[in-house]
């Protein structure tokens, strides 16, 4: 039987950080289906397609390397209902620091108590990429600074064109 998770975020843009935890799922699930949050209301800098185009490009070797498979799907409801659209049985979330663990702690029981079948599995962050958000690497795009520490080549690229348009 396949062991399938549920990884939710909005990757605008994908970053190292969420590629480190979603090396770190290999470990636990042989199929990760990521979830890409469209937020009503809540303006991304790219758009899904692009967001689903550059992680489709850089999980790919996460995948060859792993043997996991990686899916990646939009959704625009809750998340538990997502992550059970795709048949997942786990929904992974990152650490960063102490105000991460508060408010996923507190999703995760929120999720929990809608959807009891589900679980939610936190990772903590490696040490190399705890620092990153995206919100600072877009900040930091926005204002003229170099992004290349944080982000893979395709997302910075996909970042560059968007603050273009
Ligand atoms: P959201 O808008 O839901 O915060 P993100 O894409 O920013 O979406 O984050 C999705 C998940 O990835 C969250 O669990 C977040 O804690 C985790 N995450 C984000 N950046 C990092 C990082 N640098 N290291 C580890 N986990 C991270």
């Amino acid at each position: 039987m396949t062991n399938t998770g549920f990884y939710p975020g909005s990757f605008d843009p994908v970053t190292y950080g969420h590629l480190d935890i979603i090396a770190r799922a290999a470990r636990i699930v042989d199929h990760l289906v990521l979830g890409v949050g469209i937020h009503h209301g809540k303006r991304s800098l790219l758009d899904a397609g692009a967001r689903i185009t550059v992680l489709e490009t850089v999980c790919s070797p996460i995948s060859a390397s792993t043997g996991m498979n990686i899916t990646v799907a939009t959704f625009d409801d809750l998340a538990v209902d997502a992550a059970r659209r795709s048949g997942a049985g786990i929904v992974i979330r990152g650490l960063r620091d102490a105000s991460d663990f508060d408010y996923e702690v507190q999703m995760g029981q929120m999720n929990a108590a809608m959807a009891p079948d589900l679980e939610t599995v936190f990772l903590a962050a490696g040490p190399a990429t705890r620092m990153i958000a995206s919100s600072l690497v877009k900040q930091i795009a926005q204002m003229g600074g170099d992004i290349s520490a944080f982000v893979p080549t395709e997302a910075k690229t996909a970042i560059v064109k968007a603050l273009k348009k």
